[in-house]
């Protein structure tokens, strides 16, 4: 109850605090489980509740299973409730989805792009403008993850597509709300430690694997951002050996060997440029040995990271997840003879990721929610909400529309 000293306060904090856990449990947990998590009164918690279902900002259901005696209600998000946009920018792609309170998400649009910075941000952009046009007032944010280092500002650097210091805010136009712009293995990272393996997790050590590999350290439920926001890059670390220029302008990255350009390279396929997603997907499935390859150089660095950091669990996304399922024993084979000898008897355990490729996207989202779930912007969604209380014609469609309309 940090600074809540009046009721009207008190009140306030205590909206967010039961916003937050509807949000952070999936919208599965009942009401009167909720009121004993947040050790509320039963009275404050109905009120609550009923003053959240009045702002349109989460709904009831009755609970799919209860016990005997009264049905159980499980406070979910609202059909006309806060949205988050979230966008996740791949090197070859961009997928945009809508989310709600409790985590549900939507694709709204999913297109290819050319890889230069205007190519990719103009329609994403105008896409973005365009949907928030429809979802009005629902929008309360938009989170953009990038397969590249993100400084303050949302400056993206992607060595592979070439962009050196890219504006993202100023080329997504003036008609999107300011963006939360992060690194895709940040908010994976992110993702994973709020509803995935990294749950209650203390130290994790998160990797993500698509075209190349970044990886970055979660203590308490936090991804180390750097002092300049551009941390997530441990597949910029020379943890396997080699030689290769990396087109971050280093030598001998982890990340040059490790990933979908590392699988093209390895059958002799050309690979760069964010090009050739669906042949590395064909190498993935049909050569052992290019799988291998990748699963024990993933392996090596894995072990160096674990000495350095003594994390209790890591866990992989994007390709990490079939390395780790395809190639498990050789990823284990090389790691393990590279522990210090005091981890060897307790290894972290190494896990496949249990959103898959939905890290990045979800992340985003989380980012947009930490930023609306405060006492101020809630109040604000309040006041901002649109002809409260009448059904009028207008208030019809939006209640008959779907997100993807
Ligand atoms: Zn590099």
């Amino acid at each position: 109850m940090i600074g809540a000293t009046t009721s009207g306060e008190l009140r306030a904090h205590n909206r967010v605090r039961l916003l937050r856990a509807v949000h952070d449990c999936g919208a599965t947990r009942t009401r009167s489980q909720l009121t004993r998590d947040l050790r509320l009164a039963r009275g404050t918690a109905s009120v609550l509740v009923a003053g959240l279902a009045e702002d349109e900002l989460l709904h009831e259901e009755p609970a799919r299973e209860h016990a005997r005696g009264r049905p159980t209600q499980v406070p979910g998000s609202h059909p006309r409730g806060p949205l988050a946009l979230a966008v996740d920018v791949r090197e070859d792609a961009w997928e945009l989805a809508a989310c709600e309170l409790g985590g549900r998400t939507e694709t709204l649009d999913l297109r290819p792009h050319d890889g230069t910075p205007e190519g990719v941000l103009r329609p994403l952009g105008e896409a973005v403008a365009a949907h928030r046009r429809r979802l009005g007032h629902r929008v309360v944010g938009l989170g953009v993850a990038f397969a590249g280092p993100v400084r303050h500002g949302g400056l993206v650097d992607i060595a592979h597509l070439g962009w050196r210091s890219v504006d993202v805010p100023r080329l997504l136009g003036p008609d999107v709300p300011a963006p939360v712009v992060g690194n895709d293995t940040a908010f994976a990272a992110l993702a994973e430690a709020r509803r995935g393996r990294l749950r209650g997790v203390q130290v994790g050590l998160h990797l993500h694997v698509d075209f190349d590999l970044g990886g970055v350290l979660v203590v308490d439920g936090r991804p180390l951002g750097g002092a300049s926001g551009a941390g997530a890059e441990f597949g910029h670390m020379p943890l396997t050996g080699g030689d290769r220029p990396c087109p971050c302008g280093a030598i001998g990255c982890w990340s040059m060997d490790v990933g979908t350009n590392a699988l093209l390279r390895h059958v002799g396929l050309a690979h760069g440029g964010g090009k050739g997603r669906a042949q590395a997907e064909r190498v993935l499935a049909t050569s052992e040995e290019a799988v291998a390859a990748n699963a024990r150089a993933l392996g090596r660095g894995i072990a160096a990271l674990v000495n350095a950091h003594d994390p209790e669990v890591v866990t992989l996304s994007g390709h990490g997840v079939e390395l780790r399922e395809r190639a498990g024993k050789a990823l284990l084979a090389a790691c393990e003879p590279r522990l210090m000898a005091i981890r060897r008897d307790h290894p972290p355990r190494i896990e496949g990721s249990a959103l898959g490729w939905r890290g990045a996207l979800v992340g985003a989202m989380e980012s947009v929610f930490d930023a609306f779930l405060t006492p101020e912007c809630v109040e604000m969604w309040r006041e901002n909400r649109p002809d409260q209380g009448r059904d009028t014609p207008e208030r019809q469609n939006v209640m008959n529309s779907t997100l993807k309309g």
